[in-house]
């Protein structure tokens, strides 16, 4: 079995590391010149796509995978198309090309009867203004992740300023060719699921993960969340069961929620192992990167049973991995990535008997 994986990020990483001792080989497309591809150095062929015009070329350079995936939303949807004369492309393009579009992804919970925040599509601030409240937000078609090209409206003169600046930059700043206006959402925590859907249509999902983020940035998770009722596990489950279905998606799918009262509000779909389910590389018996390659590999799907109560800190920044500060119920994942400010640079897992010793445990780390 070999997957060639388009991306050459920490996910494209853990999905190698979680594959190869399944005896599973990877390469990986390098589809962004300004990144760089130390994360996957040594696991794998890496082959730059602009060296190749056609994409056949491109296929046998990559050693003929069995199977394509993603480790990203933006993947050029007509090269997914090219792949698929090829091999197998798991999400399929359909998926993904819902989820890398924030009104598309509105539109499919829309149709399903998901709930999700109201919105508008590509209107001016004050058109949205007469059918939603303040505060709203504006967000980027698909320039935008971790709060990015995203744009909070407070007051009427934010409204006033955000239409200047719209026509102030049009034509030049492309975040803005399209983009969405939504109500903000007065939420009492955010979760996410995180779930997997083999070949043969098993769905299984792991315990919802409750997300703190700061600036629109991941900063920490703990699983299984805290304060839910059955009520928003069954809604998040059906919610998710609905998509993977109708997509006939095969893979893992995060689903980002917020939660208020009894109400699971979806924000964001990611057709990919996620940022919020890296506890599950040691707080579960099979993580979410082995089950993502057991499911486009058409293996059987790996338990998602949790084995205490896990958590997860972002190292966001660091210079170095703290590994004088790790205890004996935590662990260190380093990216091997070029260090720069704001950017993730690894994390940390925790693995605890109950939330007293896991919040002990996460604590010192909570300020890095
Ligand atoms: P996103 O890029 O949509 O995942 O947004 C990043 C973060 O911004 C979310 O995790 C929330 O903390 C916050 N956020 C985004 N949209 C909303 C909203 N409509 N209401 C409240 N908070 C939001």
């Amino acid at each position: 079995m070999h997957i060639g994986v388009i991306g050459c990020g920490q996910l494209a990483r853990m999905l190698a590391l979680a594959g190869i001792p399944l005896g599973i080989k990877f390469s990986f497309i390098h589809d962004d010149a300004t990144q760089d591809t130390r994360c996957v150095d040594g696991l794998g062929a890496v082959i730059s796509i602009s060296l190749y015009d056609d994409v056949s070329q491109l296929f046998k350079a990559l050693g003929e995978p069995d199977c394509i995936t993603i480790e990203k939303e933006q993947v050029d949807s007509e090269l997914l198309a090219a792949f698929q004369k090829h091999c197998h492309i798991y999400p399929n393009i359909e998926a993904v090309k819902a989820c890398q579009n924030r009104n598309a992804e509105k539109q499919l919970l829309d149709q399903l009867s998901i709930p999700t925040s109201p919105y508008l599509y590509c209107v001016t601030a004050q058109e949205a203004l007469e059918k939603l409240k303040l505060p709203m937000v504006v967000k980027s078609c698909r320039d935008g992740y971790d709060g990015k090209n995203q744009w909070r409206l407070k007051t009427q003169a934010d409204v006033d300023a955000f239409d200047r600046f719209v026509a102030d930059s049009r034509g030049t700043n492309s975040a803005l060719d399209e983009y969405i206006i939504e109500s903000w959402v007065s939420f009492e925590k955010e979760v996410s699921l995180i779930s997997v859907r083999g070949i043969n249509g098993e769905i299984t999902h792991y315990p919802l993960t409750e997300n703190i983020h700061e600036k629109g940035i991941l900063i920490k998770s703990i699983a299984p969340a805290t304060q839910i009722s059955e009520h928003h596990i069954e809604c998040a489950q059906s919610y998710t069961e609905k998509l993977l279905t109708s997509l006939n998606y095969v893979g893992v799918i995060a689903m980002e929620c917020f939660v208020k009262g009894d109400e699971l509000i979806v924000n964001e779909l990611a057709p990919r192992v996620h940022n919020s389910g890296h506890w599950t590389q040691m707080g579960s018996i099979t993580c979410q990167f082995e089950n993502h390659v057991r499911a486009i590999s058409g293996f059987a799907l790996g338990s998602t049973q949790i084995l205490g109560v896990a958590g997860m800190v972002n190292l966001i920044g660091s210079n170095k991995p703290p590994l004088m500060e790790v205890s004996k119920l935590s662990k260190i994942y380093w990216y091997n990535k070029i260090v720069k400010p704001q950017r993730k640079l690894g994390h940390i897992n925790f693995l605890a008997s109950d939330y007293q010793q896991l919040a002990k445990e996460m604590g010192i780390f909570s300020s890095i």
